[in-house]
This record gives C-alpha cells, structure tokens and sequence, in this order.
C-alpha cells in the first residue's frame, strides 16, 4: 500500500481501551464507538467534572472506569491514549507486555481520516523543539494564499480527530506535532515534514535525548517529497538520514545564509529557493523580502524559510509564500511588541519558556533589559548567559528558580547590573517592569523571556505576558 492511501480498519466488536477522559479522549472514545468498537475509557482522575465527562458516555453505551488508569481491561485488543500520558505508565506495560499496540490521538486521526466519506488531505508536518505553532500558522497562511482549503491544527489546539472527521473538506493539512505525540503515532506518513532545531526539553518524558530525538525524527518517516531540515542544527540533518522515506523523496535544507542546491535561504535580504527549481545548481527562485516576515528575528525566518519549504514542496507558487508571510500574524505573548516608552521598547516574549527559545528572542536585540526567571525545569543558564552577556544592560529576576539564573549571571556577567527581586507572587510584575524602566537607556528593549515555566507566579504563560503588559501600560500612564 501507498503511504498515502487510506488504511482501513474493521472496528466492529474490536475492544478498544482509550486511556484518558479528556480533550482527545472524549472524541475518541466517541468515534470508536460510533464506528461498532466496544470501548472502555480508563482515568486516573475521579472527581465531579469526571463523573459528568462519564456519566455522558456512558449513556452512548461506553463504559468508563474512574479512578484507576493503571489496570489494563483484560479483553483490549488496542490502547489509544492521550498523548501526555507517561509511557512507562503500568496501563501501557501491560499493553506492551500482551503484544497489545497503542496508538495516541495523532495516529488514532491518521488511521480514521477519509473514513467519512470525505477525501484524505494529506500532511504538511511540522515538529521541533521551538517555533512549531508560529512555523505551522505560517505554513497554513501561505498555503491559504494560494487558495488551498486548510487548517492549522495538531498540537496547536485545533483536535486533529475533528479535523479529519469534521464537516469541513480540506485540500491540505497543516499539522503541529509534538514529541508526545509523535512517539504514540507509529504509521504516520506525512506528505512532507520539517524538524526545527532540537534541543533538550521534556527529557523526564523520552527518558534521554536520543529517545526524544527519535521520537522527534519519527515525524520523517514515510515522507514522500521533501524531509525539511535545519541546515544550522546537524542533528535534525541526521534525522532524515536516518529516516525511511519514500522513493524520491528529497533531503530539502533551510539557512540564513546563502543556500547550496537544495535549500533555501536568505541572500542579500531576500528569502529565496534553490530547491524548488528547474536547475537547482545555478538557479534561485525569489520568494519574499525579510521584512515581509512578522517580526524578522532571525530564528523567525527561519521559521518562515521551513514553512516556505514545506510549501514550495507542495506545489505552491513563489508568490502566495509572500502573500502568506505577509498575512500572518504572530501568536500572543511570542515577540509581541508592547508599547515604546520613550525611546525603549517593551517586548513581551512569555512564551520562551525554555533557554533554547530564550536564547533566540535574546538574539534578537542588540541592547536589552532582560526580565526573567520562573521554574527552572532543570535546565543550567551557563551557556545562555555567556552568548548573550554583552547585549545585556541590566537583569530583572523574580520567580522561583531566579538563583540559578544569578549564579549564571555572576559567573558569566559580573559586570551587567542585576535586580533580584525575592517574590514569587503575581504584583512582583510590576515591580519588574518599573527596576527595568530604571536600567533601560534610549534605544535598548525591555525583554520578558523569562527561559524558565511560569507556573510558579501566574496559571500560565499567557497570563504571565498579561501580566507584563498591564505593568507596562502601567508604567506608561506614569510617565505619561
Ligand atoms: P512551539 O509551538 O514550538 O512552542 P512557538 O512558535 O510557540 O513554538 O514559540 C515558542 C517560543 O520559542 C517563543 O518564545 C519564540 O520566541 C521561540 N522561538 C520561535 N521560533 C524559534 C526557533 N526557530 N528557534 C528558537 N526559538 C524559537
């Protein structure tokens, strides 16, 4: 069979175990019934909102099992979970142990599109450590641009079930996978895919890098045009290498600099295509201006070179890749420009919860106070302190793990001016805002990328940037 080609799968009286009552778990549960399987949803969880969850499955004929996620039912013949769940969960051991398969959400939706009587668009993927949603709403702008029917959806929020089995008919897919789920989705085969960059996150998770990586590379498998890679990070190259992909397929880099046959790249302002052309060897295709990329930090074009790449690999005309770029709008909290208060500008990056996100937003600006600090996850500053010490005017820390950031600061930057202020409630925002008011100069940013999690001031990162830009228009009106 293609790799393209719709499987098919005869549900009816199959015992299918759904682990998780939750955003994928109720719409799963539900498909598989509708389609004949006998379902049984385990959760670990057992309280009111998942008694009502229960209570309206069950009336469908689905048995739900509250408060014990470990316990395989006896007679499963397949797992589908929710992506999260730690695989070394007892539930999947068990699995595993009996020869029973798993399957998360993303393969579960890959196994059922075209099953509706609709058409199976096929996938643009797109994984990576950072930059997946902006790259996959990039990628969705564009390929709107050129008149396609499609979606930005996966990880991104919009469930990848509804949009294989929703009303809508698509003519492509643009698809955010994460490592999660990447690592439960064994038959996925994407028409085209891009990694980002990889650097080390949710390693509790995989276990190590190289289980993380896998699971990362995994979104390659299959491919049947172009496996996108960083021409910047050797190890997402290695992933394709390692990849088993479809006959003609093609290795298609991305850079910042000047492209080699085969990639695409920037030359002289210009993103441009030495890939998707008739003669690759002495041919350029111009696609956009830098400055048609919202907002032009490097690591942003190279979020928009991936996504031209994935859509040049498509099919898509030069032109909708400008159109798209153009069009797109960047996601809050992500390089979000504020306000400018006199001569400094305040840019709320929350969203870099990461050092690797954390040290391309600090890369992005040439003289800034930085504001940072939160839960660390276990990761060490050292190295992002050093890359980006002689940009720094002056640090704010708050938040739990601010120490570790200080000791960084102290070894790498004794000389950069630091306020540590030793708050880890809400208002500490404000003070925050007003210490970097004080440090910063004429011309330099004021840079929340606080490389740490937030949920040890605010409920999420989204509050966290709120937060900041209340202060900021705080601080505005004061000096107003
Ligand atoms: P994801 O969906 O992978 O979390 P986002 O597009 O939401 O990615 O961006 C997350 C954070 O990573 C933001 O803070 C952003 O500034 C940063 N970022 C975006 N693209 C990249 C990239 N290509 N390399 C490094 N950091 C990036």
């Amino acid at each position: 069979m293609g790799s393209q080609e719709v499987s098919t799968v005869d549900w009816q009286g199959k015992h299918v175990t759904v682990a998780g009552l939750g955003v994928s778990g109720i719409p799963a549960a539900r498909a598989l019934h509708e389609r004949g399987a006998i379902v049984t949803v385990v959760n670990d969880g057992d309280d009111e909102r998942a008694r009502a969850q229960a209570a309206e499955l069950e009336a469908l004929g689905i048995t739900v099992r509250l408060g014990d996620g470990a316990t395989l039912p006896p007679s499963t013949e397949l797992v589908v979970t929710a992506p999260g769940w730690q695989p070394d969960k007892p539930l999947f051991l068990a699995a595993a142990e009996a020869g029973v398969d798993i399957w998360g959400d993303v393969e579960l939706a890959w196994r059922l599109r075209g099953t509706n009587g609709r058409e199976a668009a096929p996938w643009l993927a797109v994984t990576g450590t950072n930059g997946k949603t902006t790259t996959v709403r990039m990628l969705a702008s564009i390929l709107e641009a050129a008149g396609l029917r499609t979606a930005a959806v996966g990880n991104i929020g919009v469930s990848l079930l509804d949009a294989v089995l929703g009303e809508q008919e698509y003519d492509v897919l643009a698809v955010e996978l994460s490592s999660y789920q990447l690592h439960w989705a064994p038959s996925l085969r994407a028409h085209s895919a891009a990694v980002l960059n990889l650097a080390p996150d949710h390693l509790d998770w995989h276990g190590s890098m190289e289980a993380y990586a896998a699971d990362k590379g995994r979104v390659y498998e299959g491919n049947t045009v172009a496996c996108v890679y960083n021409a910047a990070d050797p190890a997402t190259e290695e992933l394709v290498r390692e990849a088993d992909v479809e006959e003609g397929c093609r290795a298609i880099g991305f850079t910042l600099g000047t492209p080699g046959p085969s990639q695409l790249g920037v030359v002289d302002g210009i993103l441009v295509d030495r890939a998707f052309v008739a003669n690759r060897q002495k041919q350029a295709q111009e696609l956009a201006e830098v400055s048609d990329v919202n907002p032009p930090a490097p690591h942003n074009i190279a979020n928009a070179l991936a996504a031209a790449a994935l859509a040049r690999a498509f099919g898509v005309e030069p032109a909708a890749v400008r159109d798209g770029l153009r069009a797109f709008r960047p996601d809050a909290h992500r390089i979000e420009h504020v306000a400018d208060i006199g001569e400094v500008a305040y840019v709320d990056d929350s969203k870099a919860t990461n050092t690797h996100a954390t040290e391309a937003s600090l890369a992005a600006y040439d003289s800034i106070v930085w504001i940072a600090g939160g839960l660390a996850k276990g990761a060490t500053f050292d190295e992002l302190v050093t890359g980006a010490a002689k940009r720094l005017r002056g640090v704010v820390l708050m938040g739990a793990d601010r120490a570790l950031i200080r000791e960084a600061l102290t070894r790498h930057a004794p000389e950069v001016p630091v306020v540590d202020l030793d708050r880890t409630d809400t208002g500490a925002m404000s003070e925050a805002v007003e210490h970097a008011a004080r440090l910063a100069r004429p011309g330099d940013t004021v840079l929340l990328a606080p490389a740490c999690a937030s949920m040890d001031m605010f409920t999420n990162y989204n509050k966290r940037g709120e937060a900041f830009a209340d202060a900021v228009r705080a601080h505005a009106e004061e000096s107003a």
